[in-house]
C-alpha cells in the first residue's frame, strides 16, 4: 500500500477524531521510525511518551514474544505471577501499598476518582464527594475524566458530565484554599501539566497541597500518566518534589508500547476498593505485564535515571542555542519549547517533512523522546529542528 492509499482509507473508514501528520509508520528501531515509503524519522515523541525503551528494543521484544507464546490472556478470575511481579515492583519502587492494573491513563484516573469517593463515603458518609483539580489540567477522555479536566474546551457536547469537580488555579495556594470546603474528598493534580503546555507546579505549592490535605484527611492524588516511569529523571515525578501523595496514577510509558495503566494507593486506602467495587476484563493482561516488567527492570536504576537527567539537560542546553526558541521548560526528558514566532504547529509539520517526529501541546512544541535515545540520535534530531526553526 502507498501512503496515499492508506490516507484515503483512513478518511473513508475511520472516525475523524485526529488530525494526523503526513506519514504512515510501519517499523522502527531505537529512536528511528520508518515510513511506508521507506523514509526514516528521528523520534522525539515515543508515541506520546509511551515507547520508553524506543522502538522494538531487543529485551522488550523478547519479553513480549515469549509471553505471547506462553499464555496471552487469563482474565482476572485467576492469579497471575506477572501481575503480582509488576505490582510488587511498583510498590517497592515507591512505598505505595496496593496497585490496581488497568489499560490506560483515563482508566487509572477513574480508579483514583472512585477510590477517593469511596474512601470518603466509607469514613464520613454521603456528601463529601468533591474533587479539586487544576485549571488547564488534562486527565483523559472518558466522560468522568473529561469532567475532571480543567479546560472549558473539553466540556462540550457530551452532557451531562459527571458532577463533583471544581478547578483551582495552578500555583495559587489561596485559590486552592478557597475551594476546600467540607464536601471535598481529594485534590488531584499533574505535577507538570503535559497536554496543558508543559507547565510545572512550584515545589512550595505542591508542599502546601500536601499539608492542607494531611490536615483535613483529603486525599492528595497525582496524575503521573505522562510524568511517570522515569520521564522526568525520577521514577515518579513526585519523588523529585519530595512529597508523598495518597494516590498516583500511571500509564503511557509503563508498558513501553503495550496498553497498561496502574493506580497506586497508600496503606490507609488498601481496603477501599473491595471485591465487586471495581474491575476490568483486559487490565493486567499477561503480555502487557511482561512488557511492563521489562520496562521497570530497565528504567529504574540510579544510573539510568542519571542518564535521563543528563540527556534532558543536554537537550535543553542545545535548544537554547536555536533561533526562534523563546523559552524552554520541563524536567528530565519532558520538554516544552515556546517559539518566538508562535508557529509550533507549522514547525512540527515541517519537522515531519524533514525527518523528525515531534509533538505539540497547546501552542508549544513538546519533546518526549524515548528514554533510551542516543546522543547521536539526539544531535540528528536537533539538527533537523534547528534547520526548520531557523528557516
Ligand atoms: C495521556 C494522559 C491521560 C490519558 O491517558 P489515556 O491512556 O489516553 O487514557 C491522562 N492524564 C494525563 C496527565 C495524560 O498525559
Amino acid at each position: 500500500m502507498t501512503f496515499e492509499e492508506i490516507k484515503n482509507d483512513e478518511q473513508q473508514y475511520m472516525m475523524h477524531t485526529y488530525g494526523r501528520f503526513q506519514t504512515a509508520l510501519v517499523s522502527g528501531k531505537g529512536a528511528v521510525a520508518k515510513g511506508v515509503d521507506g523514509k526514516e524519522y528521528i523520534d522525539f515523541t515515543s508515541g506520546i511518551g509511551v515507547n520508553s525503551l524506543g522502538y522494538c528494543d531487543d529485551g522488550w521484544v523478547k519479553a513480549v514474544s515469549d509471553q505471547a507464546a506462553a499464555i496471552q490472556h487469563i482474565s482476572n478470575l485467576y492469579y497471575s505471577p506477572l501481575q503480582t511481579e509488576v505490582a510488587k515492583k511498583l510498590c517497592e519502587l515507591t512505598g505505595f501499598d496496593k496497585v490496581f492494573l488497568c489499560n490506560s491513563g483515563a482508566e487509572a484516573n477513574e480508579c483514583a476518582i472512585k477510590t477517593a469517593r469511596k474512601y470518603s463515603f466509607d469514613k464520613y458518609g454521603q456528601g463529601r464527594q468533591k474533587i479539586i483539580t487544576l485549571v488547564n489540567s488534562f486527565h483523559g477522555r472518558t466522560v468522568t475524566t473529561l469532567a475532571a479536566t480543567g479546560q472549558d474546551v473539553f466540556h462540550n457536547y457530551f452532557f451531562p458530565f459527571t458532577d463533583g469537580f471544581e478547578f483551582a488555579a495552578a500555583n495559587d495556594i489561596d485559590d486552592l484554599k478557597a475551594h476546600i470546603k467540607d464536601d471535598v474528598c481529594a485534590v488531584f493534580v499533574e505535577l507538570i501539566q503535559g497536554e496543558g503546555g508543559v507547565m510545572p507546579l512550584d515545589k512550595s505549592y505542591v508542599e502546601a497541597i500536601q499539608t492542607i490535605c494531611n490536615e483535613k484527611d483529603i486525599l492528595f492524588m497525582v496524575d503521573e500518566v505522562q510524568t511517570g516511569i522515569s520521564r522526568t529523571g525520577d521514577f515518579y515525578c513526585y519523588q523529585g518534589y519530595g512529597v508523598k501523595p495518597d494516590v498516583v496514577t500511571s500509564a503511557k510509558g509503563l508498558g513501553g508500547g503495550l496498553p497498561i495503566g496502574a493506580c497506586l494507593c497508600s496503606e490507609k486506602l488498601a481496603d477501599v476498593m473491595s471485591a465487586g467495587t471495581h474491575g476490568t476484563t483486559f487490565g493486567g493482561n499477561p503480555i502487557a505485564c511482561a512488557a511492563a516488567k521489562e520496562v521497570l527492570s530497565r528504567v529504574t536504576t540510579p544510573e539510568f535515571l542519571a542518564e535521563v537527567r543528563a540527556k534532558g539537560e543536554y537537550i535543553r542546553a542545545e535548544l537554547e542555542k536555536i533561533g526562534n526558541v523563546k523559552e524552554v521548560r520541563g524536567r528530565g526528558m519532558m520538554i516544552g519549547i515556546v517559539t518566538e514566532k508562535d508557529n509550533a504547529k507549522a514547525v512540527a509539520a515541517q519537522c515531519v517533512e524533514n525527518g523528525l517526529l515531534i509533538l505539540t501541546a497547546k501552542d508549544l512544541l513538546r519533546l518526549l523522546p524515548p528514554l533510551t535515545i542516543t546522543y547521536d540520535e539526539i544531535n540528528k534530531g536537533l539538527g533537523i529542528l534547528k534547520k526548520v526553526m531557523e528557516a
